[in-house]
């Protein structure tokens, strides 16, 4: 028997829609390349939505298209993510970090109609242009600052504003409807894209509001430092719209310590998300300058391993609480979150439990299985190959006609984890940076965080490096701080008594920097590469 209830669709539309009727005196505060402080309100900018969705269709766009950016966190670019999606465009989010042949693979196979983007980005496209298919370009600026240019068919953003009415009916859309496109890294082989459905991103918004996950709510002043390029900044600009949150978009000064900083105490920031890269930088700066952060509760740190210093460091010396979670692009993103571990919880556990990953946010199912593909048991001790599903997470790739699940319709992650009785989920690695010493493996995450917690260590990583015996042994890489005098056999000795034996690394190696992918993740890759013939002590 079918049930008798509305069959209204679930569209992005509802939360512009529900959030310019119910909060339109919100505020929206942004860094733009021609303004250092822009701010205005809800229904200014859901105003704004409607003449950027008309000024679409005079660009010709229709139902389908595919528009790009390469832009920063800023109010522009979230008019462009209502805008396109909503009118049944899709919104092609584009890391402008990539290299550019990769830019160009995937605005190609994206193919983008426009491209919208930062000013700043305007000699980068200038190169590409003539291998491009898009058609024209609108920069994101007045029209008095357009650069000149040599790109064909190029308009300033407010300009194209400028000559449109604020009239437009958003249309009534299927919720399986396309309405963002966003690619992964492609550290192996090409990227691939990951394109989400109306329905998958609003289900999904609703699971990262829950007070258990992100826990947004009316008070909140939201700054996301993880940027819209990278998954949809973890849907932060839906969720905080949706609630009525003050939103604050830290443009191309993401890893400025002292804007962040100013932002966050003028601004009187919540809470806030990033890539532990951006804490390290954020901290450092508040060290450096002995300057406090009194507003923010909780920062929300997810892209790669977080290190306990960080933890630490914002607790003890800030009061933040740090939110570990896991996620990625092809689960729009949010797989686990780890809420707030009660204070009766004794110091030693608290700290286990907060190094996990979290708990699977209502909506995702996940699973570990073996190489023949049994589940393994949920003990903490068992590890294997990460598999989830659920209504947010991909089905196949864009532009690819077969399904990337498996037989029985899980996604593999390519992570390897633990799932402990209590549901907690603990990343050992990424499959293929594991390290597999004489058959047994060594988890990678693991001895990082010991190094990172050390002394006068700035950055480290540990790869698996060939070796005769063993197959692999692990190396471990360093990056003291400015100034710091690190000792190799001394990094080493600290492992002891807290790893079995058998994975301390045999062989540690100082360097000035490590390399990073566009995402700001240590590329274990190009380490791999480099360290490929390590001659062993
Ligand atoms: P890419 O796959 O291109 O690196 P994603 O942002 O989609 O870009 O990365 C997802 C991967 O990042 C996950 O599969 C996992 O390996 C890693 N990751 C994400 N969050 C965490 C975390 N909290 N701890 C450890 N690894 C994480």
């Amino acid at each position: 028997m079918q049930g008798l209830m509305m069959d209204d669709q679930l569209l992005l539309t509802a939360i512009m829609r529900h959030a310019e009727q119910t909060y339109p005196d919100q505020e929206i505060v942004s860094v733009t390349a021609d303004n250092p402080r822009h701010r205005y309100r809800f229904r200014d900018a859901f105003q704004r939505c409607r003449k950027l969705a008309r000024g679409l269709q005079l660009l010709g766009a229709s139902p389908g298209d595919r528009i790009g950016t390469l832009a920063w966190n800023d109010y522009r670019h979230l008019e462009i993510y209502y805008a396109t999606s909503c009118s049944g465009l899709v919104c092609h989010t584009i890391n402008p970090r990539l290299f550019p042949d990769q830019i160009e693979y995937i605005i190609n196979h994206a193919q983008d109609r426009w491209l919208f983007i930062d000013p700043m980005f305007v000699p980068l496209l200038e190169k590409l242009s003539s291998k491009l298919v898009a058609e024209g370009y609108v920069v994101l600026c007045p029209a008095d600052q357009l650069p000149d240019t040599s790109l064909p068919n190029c308009i300033s953003y407010e300009q194209l504003l400028e000559e449109c009415t604020d009239e437009f009916e958003w249309p009534a859309l299927s919720e399986q409807c396309a309405a963002a496109l966003c690619y992964t890294s492609g550290t192996t082989g090409n990227p691939k894209g990951v394109l989400y459905s109306h329905r998958a991103m609003v289900v999904h918004t609703y699971a990262t509001l829950l007070p258990d996950v992100f826990g947004v709510g009316r008070q909140d002043v939201v700054l996301p430092i993880v940027p819209m390029f990278h998954v949809n900044a973890w849907s932060l600009p839906y969720g905080a719209v949706a609630v009525g949150a003050k939103l604050v978009l830290p443009g191309p000064k993401m890893a400025d310590g002292e804007t962040l900083t100013d932002l966050i105490n003028t601004e009187g920031v919540t809470i806030s998300a990033g890539v532990p890269t951006v804490w390290l930088a954020l901290l450092g700066y508040l060290r450096e300058s002995g300057k406090s952060i009194e507003s923010l509760t909780r920062v929300v740190t997810g892209g790669s391993a977080c290190p306990w210093s960080i933890m630490e460091e914002f607790e003890q010396e800030h009061g933040v609480y740090t939110h570990h979670a896991w996620g990625m692009t092809e689960m729009s993103p949010l797989g686990t979150y780890n809420a707030r571990v009660p204070d009766t919880v004794p110091a030693d556990k608290a700290r286990a439990l907060r190094m996990k990953q979290g708990r699977a946010a209502f909506g995702v199912e996940m699973r570990i299985v073996d190489d023949a593909g049994t589940e393994l048991p949920r003990d903490g001790i068992a590890f294997g190959a990460l598999q989830v599903r659920g209504p947010w997470v991909c089905e196949r790739y864009f532009r690819s006609d077969k399904s990337a699940l498996t037989a029985d319709g899980w996604f593999d992650t390519g992570d390897v984890a633990t799932i402990d009785p209590d549901g907690y989920l603990g990343i050992t690695d990424r499959t293929k940076d594991v390290i597999k010493s004489g058959g047994e493996w060594i988890s990678s995450i693991e001895l990082e965080n010991l190094a990172v917690g050390q002394p006068d260590v700035a950055e480290a990583a540990v790869i698996g490096a060939q070796h005769p015996k063993w197959a692999e042994r692990p190396l471990l890489l360093v990056v003291p701080e400015p100034g710091a005098n690190l000792a190799p056999s001394a990094l080493l000795a600290a492992f002891e008594g807290k790893v079995a034996s058998w994975w301390i690394p045999d062989d540690c190696v100082i360097v000035e920097s490590l390399p990073h992918t566009a995402t700001g993740k240590i590329s274990k890759k190009d380490l791999r590469t480099q360290f490929e013939n390590h001659q062993w002590p």
